[in-house]
């Protein structure tokens, strides 16, 4: 099979690359194999492209340390700054391209995906100014020493993404790790191989060193557990599902105790008090779960509403909901397109199902729209107790439950009683509520009056079993760089 290929989509024509990025090149696997990716708007496959295996990880990796150790470690933070910036330029000129490829086979709106690739862009090149601001600290240790600290990048990072927000999450990984003086070899999903790829052919054009980037399309069970207990990777970074993230972490622990960021699962709370705005609270509500048709770590899945606006608040939502069209992602007016693929789209139905044997009801939605593609209807479940399954697991769709509470109490109470804590929101015009709940909420980003606005600037990341470490702003530059400690003496001995 070929190296690359011409795509057409309904927005443009362009040329999509199909191999794996390996020291600036693409090529193809070593065993030769190549998988398929489908468009889930009509189930029917885009093209393949070349897989990984555990051989193809290891050139990666080899690559990645070549450059680690040589070209890259004589790029000065000035450099590698310029060159961040310079490929958040190509994502900016790119940007209807990389928008159509993510509509195409990721199935998100296309209005939807334009703000993801302006927000990669932004990451990149937020990035971009880190480069040369990475600094350590000088310490006075005694008069006759001193210590200073250095940070350091940590080697060669495996980076594990996934389809969700395929080239938002490629940019978080990579932004970081390469301002640090890092190299990558980053994986994709394999539901979405085609935008980082796409990306991969921009890194080069940035003027990157060989194997400082290095981006390979493969299955999780080979390729991603090949980075995982990967002896010559020095961090990995994983974002999806708390189950993989187990997994990749004992991987971790077994072979050379790599250094781990996990951005897990959540079931996050949007708490709506009394006194909220309603017409806002009710614009939230509905962006905070069906923006990229559920499929967020941090959806607002668990309505959690006091009961002096419950019902008023339950019949306004069902409205808002009704109107959020479903169709073909690259309609100007489509909001929700189909889900990823048909395992997701079998799971949250079973999730749906196992909700109402439950006994909970749907208010709304419950079923599949349309007959072709995997699109299933903005649902909402109402009788729903905080035991069932709905309300404690990551459905990870269309789907919202709404529990009623009593009070401030209450609502924290509810609100936490899952083992996630990703993210949270409070609705309510008193100052002091926001802050209290704010505060008591076990969530590692909380939003008032507003719901899912994540900044690049602003770090992100889950309490509990929701992950370990923090991405974007200046903290996920802790988890590309190691502290050394230089101690220093400035006269004699103390002792002979
Ligand atoms: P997943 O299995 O966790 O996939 C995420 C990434 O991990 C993919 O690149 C995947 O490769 C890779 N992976 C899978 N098994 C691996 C292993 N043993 N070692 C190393 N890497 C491995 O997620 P999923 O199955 O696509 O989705 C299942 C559920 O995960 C969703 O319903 C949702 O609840 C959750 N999820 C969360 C997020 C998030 O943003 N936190 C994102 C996606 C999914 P493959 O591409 O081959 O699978
Ligand atoms: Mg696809």
């Amino acid at each position: 099979m070929s190296l690359s290929t011409t795509i057409e989509t309904p927005a443009v024509k362009y040329e999509q690359p199909l191999g794996l990025f390996i020291n600036n090149e693409f090529v193809k696997g070593s065993e030769g194999k190549t998988f398929e990716t489908i468009n889930p708007t009509n189930e029917k496959p885009i093209t393949s492209v070349h897989e990984a295996n555990e051989k193809d990880v290891d050139i990666a990796v080899a690559a990645a340390r070549k450059a680690f150790e040589g070209a890259w470690s004589q790029v000065t933070p000035t450099e590698r700054g310029r060159m961040l910036t310079k490929l958040a330029d190509l994502f900016e000129r790119d940007s209807d391209t990389l928008a159509a490829i993510e509509a195409l086979d990721n199935g998100k709106a296309m209005t939807m995906a334009k703000l993801d690739v302006a927000n990669a862009a932004n990451c990149l090149r937020y990035y971009g100014g880190w480069a040369d601001k990475i600094t350590g600290q000088t310490i006075d240790t005694n008069p006759e020493t001193l210590a200073y600290t250095r940070h350091e990048p940590i080697g060669v990072c495996g980076q594990i993404i996934p389809w969700n927000f395929p080239i938002l999450m490629w940019a978080w990984k990579i932004g970081p790790a390469i301002a640090a003086g890092n190299t990558v070899v980053i994986k994709t999903a394999e539901q979405t191989p085609l935008s980082g790829l796409y990306a991969a052919k921009l890194i080069k054009e940035a003027g990157f060193p060989a194997g400082v980037v290095n981006v390979i399309s493969g299955f999780g069970r080979v390729a991603g557990a090949a980075i995982s207990s990967h002896m010559d990777i020095d961090k990995v970074a994983f974002t999806g599902s708390t189950l993989v993230g187990r997994t990749i972490l004992q991987a971790a622990a077994k072979s050379n105790l790599k250094k781990v960021t996990l951005e897990l699962g959540g079931k996050s709370p949007n708490i709506i008090f009394n006194d909220a705005d309603i017409d806002n609270a009710i614009a939230w509500a509905n962006f905070g779960i069906f923006f990229n048709h559920g499929q967020c770590c941090c959806a607002g899945s668990r309505l959690l509403v006091q009961e002096g606006i419950h019902d008023k608040f339950v019949a306004r939502f069902k409205e808002r909901a009704a109107q959020n069209k479903l169709g073909n992602p690259f309609a100007a007016d489509t909001f929700q397109g189909p889900q990823v693929s048909q395992l997701q789209f079998d799971r949250i139905m079973e999730y749906i199902n196992h909700g109402k044997k439950a006994g909970a009801t749907v208010a709304i939605g419950g079923e599949r729209h349309g007959n072709e593609g995997y699109f299933i209807q903005p649902t909402l479940f109402t009788d729903v107790t905080g035991d069932m399954k709905i309300a404690q697991e990551e459905i990870f769709g269309p789907v919202i439950t709404v529990q009623k509470f009593k009070d401030e109490a209450e609502a924290i109470k509810i609100g936490n009683s899952t083992s996630y804590g990703l993210a949270a929101a409070v609705h309510t015009k008193d100052l002091n509520t926001a802050i209290r709940v704010s505060n008591a909420l076990k969530a590692g980003t909380v939003w008032v009056n507003q719901y899912n606005m994540i900044s690049y600037q602003a770090p992100f990341g889950g309490f509990k079993e929701s992950g370990i470490g923090r991405e974007l702003g200046s903290y996920a530059l802790e988890n590309y760089t190691q502290v050394k400690a230089v101690h220093y003496r400035l006269g004699d001995a103390p002792f002979s």
